[in-house]
């Protein structure tokens, strides 16, 4: 899947929630990223299938994070017959991808906002 070729779309109600909930965590430049995180769009972020999605920040006044790594926050999730991790990337200072590791064999979508266990 060539994610360049995407169409940026906004986020979905499942993306928004997660997103939200990594953004419920306190951790050194959240407030920034809560105040990007209404100017995200969404491109398909893996090509095998599951729900990661490569986040693209629309305001270019949007004030950058000062987060102390590239991944700031984590939520587990646990739903039938899956489960993982979704983890917030961010480059730049700015919300760069939702990255999913899932420890089902086969690609996992985003979970919904209720199946997140932290
Ligand atoms: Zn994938």
């Amino acid at each position: 899947m060539d994610t360049q070729q995407a169409r940026p779309r906004p986020l979905t109600a499942d993306e928004t929630g997660v997103l939200a909930a990594l953004l419920a965590q306190h951790f050194p430049g959240v407030a920034e990223l809560r105040q990007q995180a209404p100017h995200a769009l969404a491109v398909p972020g893996c090509g095998c299938g599951c729900g990661t999605i490569s986040l693209i920040v629309t305001d270019p006044r949007a004030p950058q994070a000062r987060t102390l790594d590239s991944q700031p926050a984590a939520v587990d999730f646990s739903a039938p017959g899956e489960g993982g991790v979704i983890t917030l990337i961010v480059i730049d200072g700015l919300l760069d991808e939702l990255r999913m590791s899932y420890w089902g064999e086969d690609p996992t979508p985003m979970p919904s906002p209720e199946h997140l266990t932290t």
